[in-house]
């Protein structure tokens, strides 16, 4: 089968390379219809990742159709469209039971190499499914194709995003870089109930999109940061600041625009080993810090895939290009020079 996979630093290639087989009774195998490519494949794309090699399979995002299952599997069948999850859990372990999905203690995901248990790729022809019933939603009548991809991750992880970050009827949410995640922050803090939405990043043309896909209002992020300028417009500050972004300086933002007793919710990857922070501040003002971590996207996703077959949430909105799978080395280059919000691989 076909696949694209990682040859060395910035350089990625589609070859071929040996099919997934179903293994054990718990499995599945999925047909890739669809596959996207995410801000954390450049982590490996950029070889930012440790245990990468040359040949190994990238991607996390994923829908397709069933094409084999296991004899224990019950959700799935052959045939079913389904969207997966781009982390895998094992569904037996104490959070898996708990509903935390995202600490699963199997540690597995796909795209990422060795360090999450070497499971292959999805921008490929097949995909080899885990624990199946876990991992694969089925994509309900009336839903594209597209919409059910952007469930596995993105649209999940922001529906979580804001979920930690508690947003509830009539807040102020602001969200901090406005990339694919954070415009489908807004989108699903204005499902969960949010009255006024403002989105902060320092690029205009990200703002413009972003603002023509959400309706929220926009700041444009100069030298002096976004607190200036999200002040400027909200004197009180946020009842919530989702930080999308993954930078220190972002996040010191995050602290200075919430208000008082307010909650941010940090989704965008951080790495740094230290930083230093306002305790004092934060704590004198009772500010809420929710470090996310990779999103429970099991935990959310039925409830997020319900908001979108009923037009609550439309997350394929921020997809700007769409290439084959032959195409995706130039994706790669296109996303990695930020010349792109969000590319899907067509890969049937
Ligand atoms: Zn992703
Ligand atoms: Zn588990």
């Amino acid at each position: 089968m076909k696949a694209l996979v990682f040859k060395g630093p910035a350089t990625v290639a589609v070859e071929d390379v040996e099919a997934p087989r179903p293994g054990g009774p718990r499995d599945a195998v999925v047909r890739v219809r669809l596959s996207a490519i995410c801000g954390s494949d450049l982590h490996v794309y950029n070889d930012h990742v440790p245990g990468l090699y040359s040949g190994m399979p990238m991607g996390h995002e994923y829908m397709g159709e069933v094409v084999t299952v296991g004899a224990d599997v019950t959700s799935v069948r052959p045939g079913d469209d389904v969207v997966g999850s781009f982390t895998l859990a094992c569904g037996g372990c104490a959070h898996c039971a708990a509903g935390r999905f995202n600490h699963c203690t199997s540690g597995r995901g796909y795209g990422f190499g060795p360090l999450f248990g070497d499971c292959g790729g999805t921008q490929a022809e097949l995909v080899l499914v885990p624990d199946a019933d876990v991992n694969l939603l089925g994509r309900p009548a009336g839903v594209s194709d597209e919409d059910a991809l952007l469930v596995g991750d993105i649209m999940s992880t922001a529906w979580y995003a804001c979920r930690r970050g508690r947003v509830v009827d009539g807040d102020l949410v602001l969200t901090i870089g406005a990339g694919p995640v954070g415009v489908l922050c807004a989108m699903a803090a204005r499902a969960q109930g949010a009255r006024r939405i403002v989105l902060a990043d320092t690029v205009p043309d990200r703002l413009d999109r972003a603002r023509e896909i959400t309706g929220a209002e926009t700041v444009l992020v100069g030298e002096e940061g976004a607190a200036a300028a999200f002040r400027a417009i909200a004197p009180s500050g946020a009842d919530v600041v989702i930080e999308s972004a993954g930078l220190p300086a972002a996040l010191l933002d995050a602290l200075t625009c919430v208000r008082d007793g307010g909650t941010v919710s940090v989704i965008g990857v951080h790495g740094e080993e230290s930083m230093r922070m306002p305790s004092g501040d934060m704590f004198r003002r009772g500010v809420d810090l929710q470090m996310c971590g990779p999103a429970n996207v099991q935990g959310v996703w039925r409830e997020v895939m319900a908001a979108v077959a009923a037009g609550t949430l439309s997350p394929s909105a921020v997809i700007s290009h769409r290439l084959r799978l032959e195409e995706a080395p130039h994706g790669y280059e296109l996303f990695a020079a930020r010349k792109a919000m969000k590319i899907v691989l067509d890969i049937a």
